[in-house]
């Protein structure tokens, strides 16, 4: 697909297109990856973060935040969780915590891959290449890592680096891949600034970086940020400024099915923030074929706040569970088994 198509799918306002939209976008899952429906249990294992990227609330200045990091036997509880409730990938998810040091780290991926037959995802931000390493080594299966924008001046509005040091999360994929993990990455959709030519060419650096997850979520802003208010963007030409709503995120996730017939695309949580009632479920209509129930504790979960008023965060672990099971059944769909490995590398294409 061109970018200029991809910018004609972006801006059409005619339903009747965007339903053979969502056709094509089903028909490919169905095709590439499947009836099943891959759960993965999210942990946030931590919401200490050094960095400041100007939309979210877990950001160092954040000083509202009450931080937390979770302790080796309690994460090892919900890896343990996970496995009774048939999961076959756990997700560790945290801010840019240093206070996650490489051997402790390394050693809780032996623990899980040494105690239980779960795929470990990481999410902990930009690491360094020995880090990456020593995770690996120690069995971690995959790593996530959102690129949010390729428009690299919008990218470094909102993202300050750390001092001495420049943000080059497309370097660090190569490292990763190098390094033989499964890569997740993805983008936020409608973040000020950010313009439909933007968006197209994200799409196409999906399909470039042959990606095996592919996660995108609205910008939601959150008060107690920069962009959350609004201060130092700057508008684009009329027309060109990408909403950050429900139907925009439909329409990158379906376009991301067609470009990655066989990557793993998630409903997300963001998703359903804005649409609790069928926000998941369309989703996984129109692109999707992963969920993440949640394994927080409950005590934490309130504290991992990206983004303002997230989904889920007064459900058990198992009623997250139950939930999300009853919606995939919901649609006709099957509850994945296994690990749901990227079918990226070892399948034949079998795009339209
Ligand atoms: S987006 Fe991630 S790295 Fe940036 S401030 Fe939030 S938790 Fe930290």
């Amino acid at each position: 697909m061109t970018r200029d198509e991809i910018r004609q799918w972006l801006k059409t306002a005619d339903e009747a297109r965007l339903e053979e939209l969502w056709l094509r976008a089903d028909e490919v899952r169905r095709r590439n990856v499947g009836d099943e429906v891959h759960l993965r249990g999210l942990m946030e294992i931590s919401n200490f973060c050094v960095r400041s990227c100007r939309y979210c609330g877990l950001r160092v200045e954040n000083t509202g935040v009450v931080r937390y990091r979770m302790a080796e036997e309690e994460i090892m509880d919900c890896a343990r969780q996970a496995v009774a409730f048939g999961y076959g990938t756990v997700v560790l998810q945290a801010g840019e915590d240093y206070g996650i040091e490489r051997d402790w780290m390394a050693e809780l991926i032996r623990r899980i891959k040494g105690e239980t037959p779960l795929a470990v995802t990481l999410s902990l931000g930009e690491r360094s290449e020995d880090e990456f390493a020593a995770w690996r080594e120690a069995g971690a299966d995959r790593y996530l890592l959102r690129f949010e924008t390729s428009n690299r001046a919008l990218y470094d509005a909102i993202h300050p680096p750390l001092a001495g040091r420049r943000s080059d999360r497309f370097a660090l994929f190569h490292t990763l891949k190098e390094l033989g993990y499964e890569i997740g990455s993805g983008i936020m959709i409608g973040i000020p600034g950010q313009t439909y030519d933007d968006l197209a060419w994200d799409i196409e650096i999906f399909q470039i970086l042959d990606l095996d997850m592919i996660g995108v979520g609205p910008f939601i802003p959150h008060p107690a940020t920069p962009l959350g208010r609004m201060r130092g963007t700057h508008a684009p030409p009329a027309g060109e400024q990408v909403p950050n709503s429900e139907a925009m995120t439909y329409r990158v996730m379906a376009l991301a099915r067609l470009v990655s017939p066989r990557a793993n695309i998630p409903a997300t949580s963001a998703l359903a923030t804005l649409n609790l009632a069928q926000g998941r479920e369309l989703g996984l209509m129109r692109g999707g074929n992963v969920v993440m129930p949640n394994l927080t504790p409950q005590e934490y979960r309130a504290m991992y706040e990206i983004y303002p008023a997230k989904a889920c965060i007064d459900e058990t672990a198992d009623q997250c569970r139950g939930c999300m099971t009853g919606r995939i059944r919901s649609i006709g769909r099957a509850v994945g088994s296994g690990r749901g490995d990227s079918p990226n590398r070892s399948r034949a294409v079998q795009s339209e």
